[in-house]
């Protein structure tokens, strides 16, 4: 169940949902979500859903893993990114071929040190990670341009607004627990462009650190 077969079944999944950006879908067909999971969920690790990765966490979706890094990828360069929460390190791996080099915090070590590992493994070299409320982002390392958060705030957090470069791009779920809008905001000369995504279901974003 994790053969080239169900990988091809799950990308022509997304492009029927609408996401047609070929270099997005051929890293999803071609990373090996498997290795992101516990051994016995790997069966179902090529499905279209959100599967649960321990500590009450979820490794993404595909379609929205896939949604979020075509909306930063379609509007600028990709040199410097942070993502907030990076669970399994999935989102991290999709993100890292595509990127000058990727930032990654989680606030719980034990995800974390796991992360690190597998992106070890697939020998990702340009994703560092860090154990940090990423509610703060990286300040020492800004601006970045592009930041992805795969945990919901229900507000927008300044300081993640403030860390982006002109022409920067900060895509993220916004809302209460359950639903929440996927909105992606641009940074430009004059202030911040918002454009809301999608419909989705993220888990919280929690401060400190576990
Ligand atoms: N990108 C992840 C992946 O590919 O597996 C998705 C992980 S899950 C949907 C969201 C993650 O955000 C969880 O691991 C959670 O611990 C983390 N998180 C929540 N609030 C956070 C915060 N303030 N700082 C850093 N990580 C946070």
């Amino acid at each position: 169940m994790t053969s080239q077969r169900t990988r091809d079944r799950l990308v022509r999944r997304l492009q029927d949902e609408g996401i047609s950006n070929m270099q997005v879908l051929e890293l999803i067909r071609n990373t090996p979500r498997h290795i992101f999971v516990d051994e016995a969920l790997a069966s179902r690790s090529y499905e279209d859903t959100a599967l649960p990765i321990g500590h009450g966490q979820t490794i993404s979706q595909p379609y929205v893993v896939a949604r979020m890094t075509a909306a930063l990828l379609e509007s600028g360069p990709m040199n410097k990114v942070l993502e907030v929460g990076t669970g399994s390190g999935y989102q991290a791996a999709i993100l890292s071929p595509l990127s000058g080099q990727v930032y990654s915090v989680e606030r719980i070590q034990p995800l974390l040190e796991q992360a690190r590992m597998r992106l070890g493994e697939l020998l990702l070299r340009n994703v560092r990670l860090k154990h940090s409320d990423g509610s703060w982002g990286w300040p020492e390392l800004a601006p970045f341009d592009a930041i992805i958060a795969t945990a919901a705030p229900e507000q927008v957090p300044e300081s993640l607004l403030d860390q982006l470069a002109i022409g920067g791009r900060l895509v993220m779920p916004v809302g209460p627990p359950g639903v929440q809008d996927l909105i992606l905001l641009t940074r430009t000369e004059e202030g911040i462009e918002r454009k809301v995504l999608d419909k989705v279901s993220f888990v919280p974003m929690l401060g400190g650190v576990l």
